[in-house]
């Protein structure tokens, strides 16, 4: 049952051989051009691959690591190397110096016996290191002739790890999370449980496809014999309009991003483009990865109502690569609740008022998918929370992976054990409360500021300072907290928008008034760094632990910083 991926994939191709599969969007010569593959296409190539690389030598459960942009060859290789008993692992193609660390270090981790890459990335890693590649069988996906006939389907089960999906590192060293053909099984049907009988055709995403969401989407796609079209990250970050017109050229039923996304496309494409868009096809908007707030959904409905774009359509969506992308997800209605944020502080999760002084909103994840628990849990004492208080999000099910490729035997992540409940359970590391069944997220374990014995998270400061400091609206702001003079102390860190022009004395003024105001306490220090210098993850999230070891060491791209102005006298 587990595997009846590859049976849908045989059926498809075989009912449906003509049908469209995927399109890849290319912009390279400024317009956009299109790239379709079929069902049968897609199987034969495949199969292609899956001949050549047992003809190679792979025996199942080996690794194969795929280089990834974002091209047709990309999805031949993950399906090639699933249909030959491999174990993929797909990871950006290494063009610039992380990436590069980066497929070093999976390369070693995952122990992988290829590489399958396609034209752009051959050069990019014969660059990266003749030492570690030597190593290995490198083959150009494009080059795999195998005779699709030829294909015999491996001996695979649920328990058969299906890929390794290496974190994006947002507060770690990236790890390699197992995951089988049951966990994977089990996340597509919990999705398509969840959509029911609104199953959508055509689907639209940017994210890329070596992480978690988007090769779920392409799963998906696969799994529901839907339509994929897949764009170029850097296609949406030139130009967001792109997204949504392939949206509307395409007729896109599902489509999915992180909350910033949505910002971005509100602040940065023209009302003059309105007229050509029609979002009136969308069924499912799927908003997750990122805290979800209220400005932002109602700010892009009202800009893009004239094109047909509904509040009802976004979705929110809660998940992990640790639990095979989808934990928790609320398809229908975005509820937002107000809860006090005094006692959100002393984690409480207390429903007030919108008359109440110290309201915030907050989104609800909805359920959790399937059979999946969710638990919250005092992360220092293992205590199971009741329905009123905030603690670290505990999950245990099928689409739970069963721990990072050669875990070492300290961690703990995927051992989580409750008092008077079976079995082991994953640590999140994600901070919320569950009530009345449905899950909120209220920060990141490792990211929350203890001042003065409460607790303070970093989009908590950014929401209040955007909302009381309108010159601010446009820049990305985080906070981190450091140890200085034996006190927690917090550094402040704004990154500018694109071309903006600020007295920082004034500013500075502001963001402390507003932070005595509503925290009672003043920043360490205020830091604004050059226009996109935060470092970020693959899919585009700020790594703000990282940001606060770059402060340490001086390496933020600094333009202001109080403390400095202070020490310099200025
Ligand atoms: P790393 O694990 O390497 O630090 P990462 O956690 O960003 O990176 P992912 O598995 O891609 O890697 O992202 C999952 C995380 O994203 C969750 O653990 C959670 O912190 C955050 N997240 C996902 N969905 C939401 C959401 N709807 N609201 C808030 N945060 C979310
Ligand atoms: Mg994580």
């Amino acid at each position: 049952m587990e595997v009846k991926f590859i049976e849908r994939l045989k059926e498809y191709a075989l009912n449906s051989p003509m049908q469209i599969a995927l399109t890849f969007l290319n912009y390279a010569a400024g317009d956009r051009s299109e790239l379709n593959v079929t069902y049968t296409e897609l199987y034969n190539r495949a199969r292609a691959v899956a001949v050549s690389l047992i003809e190679e030598g792979l025996k199942t459960g080996d690794r194969v690591v795929v280089l990834s942009n974002q091209t047709k060859e990309n999805v031949f290789a993950i399906l090639g190397t699933m249909l030959a008993g491999g174990v993929f692992t797909i990871i950006p193609s290494p063009d610039n110096e992380s990436r590069k660390q980066r497929f070093k270090s999976v390369l070693e981790s995952s122990g992988a016996k290829f590489i399958l890459y396609d034209n752009l990335s051959e050069e990019p890693m014969k660059e990266s290191g003749k030492g570690e590649i030597a190593a290995v069988k490198n083959i150009n996906t494009a080059e795999c002739n195998g005779n699709p006939n030829e294909w015999i389907q491996p001996e695979i089960c649920g328990t058969s790890l299906l890929y390794l999906q290496y974190t994006s590192g947002s507060t770690s060293v990236p790890k390699g999370v197992m995951v089988t053909y049951g966990n994977m099984y089990y996340s597509l049907e919990y999705a398509k449980y969840c959509i029911k009988e609104n199953m959508p055709e055509v689907l639209v995403f940017w994210a890329p496809i070596f992480h978690n969401m988007g090769l779920f989407t392409v799963f998906l796609d696969l799994y529901i014999g839907a339509r994929c079209v897949i764009m170029p990250p850097d296609a949406f970050l030139e130009n967001p309009l792109n997204w949504l017109k392939a949206v509307s050229d395409y007729k896109a039923e599902l489509t999915m991003a992180p909350n910033s996304a949505f910002d971005f496309c509100t602040k940065y494409i023209d009302d003059a483009a309105l007229a050509s868009l029609d979002l009136s096809t969308l069924k499912f908007v799927i908003n997750g990865s990122e805290p979800i707030t209220h400005k932002t959904l109602n700010s892009f409905t009202q800009k893009f109502r004239k094109c047909g774009f509904e509040l009802s359509m976004f979705c929110t969506g809660y998940g992990l690569a640790e639990a095979t992308c989808v934990a928790s997800g609320a398809l229908h209605k975005v509820d937002f609740k107000n809860i006090d944020y005094d006692c959100k502080r002393k984690n409480k999760f207390v429903l007030c008022g919108d008359d109440s002084p110290s309201q915030m909103q907050i989104a609800s994840m909805g359920r959790v998918i399937g059979n999946l628990k969710a638990v919250i849990v005092d992360p220092e004492t293992g205590r199971e929370l009741g329905d009123n208080e905030i603690g670290e999000i505990w999950l245990q099910g099928e689409t739970v992976s069963g721990g990072y490729w050669n875990q070492k035997e300290q961690d703990t992540t995927f051992r989580g054990t409750i008092k008077n409940r079976k079995g082991f359970f994953l640590k999140t590391g994600d901070i919320g409360a569950l009530y009345d069944g449905e899950l909120y997220i209220i920060g990141r374990l490792k990211e929350v500021i203890i001042i003065n014995g409460h607790n303070l998270y970093s989009q908590d400061i950014e929401k209040n300072l955007k909302e009381a400091v309108p010159a601010l609206r446009l820049c990305s702001i985080i906070s981190f907290s450091k140890t200085i003079g034996g006190k927690e102390r917090v550094i402040t860190c704004v990154e500018l928008a694109a071309g903006a022009r600020h007295d920082f004395k004034d500013l500075e003024g502001k963001i402390n008034e507003s932070f005595s105001c509503v925290f009672s306490f003043t920043p360490y220090d205020i830091v604004f760094v050059e226009e996109r210098s935060l470092p970020r993850t693959d899919n585009g999230k700020i790594q703000i632990i990282k940001s606060g070891e770059l402060y340490d060491t001086g390496l933020l791209k600094t333009v202001y910083s109080t403390k400095a102005s202070e020490l310099s006298g200025d």
